[in-house]
């Protein structure tokens, strides 16, 4: 059978495991890779080369399915792509075509589905696959399975080749979290040296005959604000501070914000966008809220972590000053037209960090604060685990309780981040940058001469990849930095340092 019928064969048997991203179902990606395994003759020669890793402290109990072949040397190149794939409702009616390609070509066909001018071409042209996960990205998992297979028949050959395929990166990739241990553990067994490590994630082109490459990935962060403002009832309202308000101030000024658009090669980051906006009232009464919550989602290239929530902070100090003087103007006008009096407006601007209050909190009170705030956080994670509590749920009562300890009740904006964190990565930041980019103008040149494509490099992958956890190289103030700010950190589910 030639390459591209195996490659047709495999991705065909592996959409038939239904693998949707965040669910038990994720686990059918070990049926599929247990018949793959041992369809391999070297891995039935050589069994104690494949297997499946399990995921840290998960919930849903999804493994890493994984296979070396060992060739001659220790360089090894790293082939990964992931196992699961986005669900299918937007498949309506037709779910069950959703994977089976051919089905659903011939339900294109008979023209039962509204298509687009540009996938009406394509159907027409034959040359396409449809279904889930057969572009993202169980084939491009197929064009690896296919050069292992082939390479696993060669007597010799130099170099290793590991494939890897890991869980959960349609959700909060769990699984390339946790291969960074398999990482670790197979190259101090094997004394593998990673030279390289591809990832086939499906792409965008600029123009038919250029195949885009990414040598990077584009960095995310999620700045989650809590506003604690000062309750009083609408007929007194100068006696209070609405917290809806100096959060509206906040996300007016960041929203959209060109300050925080990124260019670094030949990529640019998209300003940051508020993602969620709430106050944090349970019932209908005529008091002011007390407080309201909000995140954004900042993506980056270059820019450290430290550097966007200092400048987050300080447009947040703006924006509080705003609020007050806008106070201020109104009650002046008031009192100019009632003799009623709340006294005088003492208001100043105060904004925090989650781990400065957390510090200024521990000092007073101590080692008792510290474990009865790790012990609810524990107890939040069970419910987040459980299904009970949303991610982001969870976030906020952690924030409410800490505040609850803190002996200063004037209003308050805290700024903490919530997981999931994404780093930027580019190759730029290895020492084998140039090496690899010499070999993508080899590259180039081979695929000129060989399919009249050329290669595109861009250099940030701006859908937010797995890749982010294939390196990181943040100096010891921005992981401090992180550690101390970034909810959930260091308990299990989320975010812990690997020794
Ligand atoms: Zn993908």
């Amino acid at each position: 059978m030639n390459r591209a019928d195996r490659i047709e064969k495999n991705l065909l048997n592996y959409l038939k495991e239904i693998t949707h991203t965040g669910t038990e179902l994720e686990r059918n990606n070990e049926n599929f890779f247990k018949k793959w395994f041992d369809s391999i003759p070297y891995l039935n020669r050589n069994p104690e080369l494949c297997g499946f890793y399990d995921i840290e402290k998960d919930c849903l109990k999804r493994r890493i399915p994984w296979a070396l072949l060992k060739g001659q040397g220790n360089r090894t190149i790293v082939m990964l792509h992931h196992t699961d794939t986005v669900d299918i409702d937007d498949f309506g009616k037709y779910k069950e075509y959703a994977y089976k390609p051919s089905e659903l070509e011939e339900l294109f066909l008979e023209g039962k589905v509204e298509l687009d001018e540009a996938t009406r071409k394509d159907l027409n042209s034959g040359e396409w696959l449809f279904g889930r996960g057969v572009s993202d990205m169980k084939g491009g998992g197929c064009i690896h399975l296919s050069l292992f297979e082939e390479y696993s028949l060669r007597e010799e050959f130099s170099g290793n080749i590991l494939l890897i395929g890991v869980p959960d990166e349609e959700n909060l990739s769990a699984g390339m979290r946790s291969a960074v241990n398999l990482l670790r553990d197979l190259k101090e067994k094997h004394g593998l040296e990673y030279v390289l490590l591809l990832n086939v994630e499906p792409h965008d082109r600029i123009d038919e005959n250029n195949i885009t490459i990414y040598d990077g990935s584009v960095g995310k962060i999620m700045p989650i604000f809590l506003v604690r403002g000062k309750l009083a009832h609408v007929g007194q309202i100068y006696k209070g501070l609405n917290p809806v308000n100096l959060l509206s101030a906040i996300v007016r000024k960041t929203e959209l914000n060109p300050e925080f658009i990124e260019k670094a090669g030949n990529t640019v980051t998209p300003p940051p966008a508020w993602l969620y906006f709430k106050d944090r009232k349970d019932v209908y009464d005529v008091s002011l809220p007390l407080l309201a919550g909000g995140y954004m989602s900042v993506l980056s290239l270059n820019k450290p972590p430290k550097e966007i929530l200092d400048r987050l902070k300080a447009i947040s100090e703006e924006a509080f000053k705003e609020v007050i003087s806008d106070m201020e103007l109104s009650y002046e006008k008031y009192r100019s037209l009632t003799d009623m009096d709340y006294g005088e407006m003492d208001w100043k601007p105060n904004v925090k960090y989650y781990g400065e209050i957390y510090n200024e909190i521990l000092e007073e009170k101590g080692e008792l604060f510290k474990k009865e705030i790790a012990e609810f956080q524990k107890e939040l994670e069970e419910k987040i685990d459980k299904g009970e509590l949303t991610r982001i749920d969870g976030a906020y009562h952690l924030m409410e309780k800490t505040l609850e300890y803190y002996s200063d009740l004037s209003p308050v904006v805290v700024i903490a981040l919530a997981p999931p964190y994404y780093p930027s990565t580019n190759n730029a930041m290895l020492d084998s940058g140039r090496e690899i980019n010499e070999l993508i103008f080899e590259l180039d040149k081979y695929a000129r001469k060989q399919t009249g494509n050329g290669i595109y490099t861009q250099n940030y992958f701006t859908g937010i990849s797995d890749l982010s956890y294939a390196m990181f190289t943040a100096n010891k103030e921005n992981i401090d930095y992180i550690q101390d700010n970034m909810l959930f950190w260091g308990i299990c589910i989320i975010y812990h340092l690997i020794p």
